[in-house]
């Protein structure tokens, strides 16, 4: 390729990321691709007067991140709001929360992120009386770190109409005390929901995940503005990051629309892809609008194509759907969301529209549904290159591990959602899981299985930073000697962060490594990843990040 270099990176480490493991030293990028990856010499005939020259320093340069599973803007607006994430006991708990109201006089509403189950005590469920002694003068609402549990202080119950309790819908709940009223705890997103209306983007953040629907009625120009203002924040967040790519996996037209007015300003600082979320209250018609947005949006900036779907809940609020029910409460096998029927007539419709699907399965008996529906539409429409996903996989029945990649099934793992990991402790999780363990968060087994694996943060469920993933991913503890072992390597690691990535989203041929005619999306590292200790992995930092081209972050 010829042309003078808008950017060259000399003096690298650099791992191209191809299946090979190529290595080179240098990068040119000409316009929006890479032109040549090699020696110091290759790239310098392609230096020129204008040429800006980037030292790696004897750090890692490789392909940017594709974050394969991640909630953008519920993620950006969680940007400044209260971290629990540290705090254990009510004291604490009391004390961190009166800080932030002193901190934020003027907003309507307070919010607080990462509030473990077990925050307030291991015996001692969280209610609204404990929110009230910290604050009780304004709405306040504090979400589990997995997002799918709220707790409310009661000024905010009232406001929202669930005190009395109410209706919220399947797989919903609003949980009401002895006293007859609701005790604070607001399972799933039906019951959330009433109270995220009262928050300053006034919900409209979680539309994508709640009901999957455009803000009713449509957004003022000032409240438009206010949300690319939060979009944008959290874009820039994940470029001084590395990520240069997004799967998002909350969606509605509304997001698509806000993020091409951000690209057409010049701020579209990672690819994103926004898919269609389906809920199970919509009819199979509504994937018609799925099929809209494909064809309305399909860049290689911004594009959607795919169907969301959430199969079940979470393991430790007891609505991930289980085969056996739980150690716990052996009578309760969870909420499936979609019977077998109409999730397989679903998938089939995909199939026939050439829709990717990806489906939230954190049980076993999810899983195992999601495969049968994958398996049906293959029976009917016949093989296709679909590269259907499952979202999570906490728990799977060993019957099903070799089906993922038989159906060409990709897993999408989460490094911090392993219990136990940093982010998230040990209980409740491993009580729901009880004799299941082996097969819990089987990374390295479905990898020797022969499965595609792709690696995310699901932000803001844990922190968007792939070092902290990677760390995970490589120090995963073993909790018993006779389980088997799931750390991952290093090269598996980062691959599942980058050409993988890009596999599940077509664009293989485009990006996720560094190759002569690709999309020129890299990183450059504050240190040499190979030689970090992994333990230390969580301290690297970015230093540059290029996107399409262009440097979308520098330290
Ligand atoms: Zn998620």
């Amino acid at each position: 390729m010829a042309g003078e270099a808008n950017i060259i990176i000399t003096n690298g480490k650099v791992l191209t990321m191809s299946p090979h493991d190529q290595r080179a030293q240098a990068v040119a990028i000409v316009g929006q691709r890479i032109a040549a990856v090699g020696g110091e010499d290759c790239v310098a005939k392609l230096r020129g007067p204008n040429t800006r020259i980037i030292d790696a320093r004897g750090c890692t340069v490789m392909p940017g991140f594709v974050e394969s599973h991640m909630h953008l803007f519920p993620g950006a607006a969680t940007l400044g709001q209260l971290s629990l994430e540290d705090v254990s006991g009510l004291d604490a708990f009391i004390a961190a929360a009166r800080a932030y109201d002193s901190a934020h006089p003027g907003e309507h509403m307070l919010i607080g992120r990462q509030a473990n189950y077990t925050m307030i005590g291991e015996k001692e469920p969280i209610s609204r009386h404990h929110l009230d002694r910290a604050i009780s003068h304004r709405p306040f609402a504090i979400v589990a770190p997995d997002a799918h549990t709220v707790w409310a202080n009661t000024m905010a119950l009232e406001m929202a109409g669930l005190l009395h309790g109410r209706n919220v819908g399947i797989g919903s709940e609003v949980v009401m005390g002895e006293d007859g009223l609701a005790t604070g705890e607001l399972r799933e997103w039906g019951a959330m929901e009433p109270v995220f209306a009262l928050s300053p983007t006034a919900g409209r953040d979680n539309l994508g995940l709640t009901s999957g629907r455009d803000p009713v009625p449509m957004p003022s120009p000032a409240e438009r503005a206010a949300d690319i203002g939060v979009l944008q924040k959290g874009l820039d967040y994940c470029a001084r990051l590395g990520i240069t790519s997004i799967h998002n996996m909350d969606g509605n037209l509304y997001q698509l629309e806000l993020l091409d007015e951000i690209h057409k300003a010049g701020g579209l600082h990672c690819r994103v892809e926004i898919p269609f979320h389906l809920r199970p209250e919509r009819s199979i018609d509504a994937l018609e609008e799925a099929s809209e947005m494909q064809r309305r949006f399909s860049s290689d900036m911004l594009h959607s194509g795919r169907v969301k779907i959430f199969m079940d809940g979470v393991l430790d609020s007891w609505t991930a759907f289980v085969l056996d029910g739980y150690p716990d409460r052996p009578e309760t096998v969870g909420a499936p969301l979609f019977t077998a029927d109409q999730f397989n007539a679903i998938v089939i419709d995909c199939d026939r529209r050439g829709l990717q699907i990806s489906v939230h399965a954190i049980g076993d008996a999810a899983v195992r549904r999601t495969l049968d529906g994958y398996e049906a539409g293959r029976r009917t429409v016949g093989p296709r290159d679909s590269r259907h996903r499952i979202e999570h996989i906490e728990i799977i029945d060993p019957a099903d591990i070799p089906r993922l990649r038989e159906l060409g099934v990709i897993a999408s793992m989460q490094p911090l959602h392993a219990a136990g990991s940093h982010c998230f402790p040990l209980e409740p999780t491993l009580t729901r899981i009880g004799p299941k363990m082996p097969f819990a968060y089987p990374w390295q087994t479905l990898r020797n299985a022969g499965t595609r694996m792709i690696f995310s943060s699901d932000w803001p469920v844990s922190p968007v930073d792939p070092m902290k993933s990677i760390k995970a991913a490589l120090t995963r503890e073993l909790l018993d000697p006779a389980y088997p072992d799931q750390r991952q390597t290093l090269m598996d690691t980062l691959a599942s962060y980058t050409r993988e990535g890009a596999y599940a989203e077509f664009m293989d041929d485009r990006k996720g490594q560094l190759k002569p005619g690709m999309l020129a999306d890299m990183v450059v590292l504050t240190a040499d990843i190979e030689t970090t200790p992994p333990e230390e992995i969580d301290r690297i930092e970015v230093a540059t990040t290029i996107c399409d081209g262009r440097i979308t972050f520098e330290r």
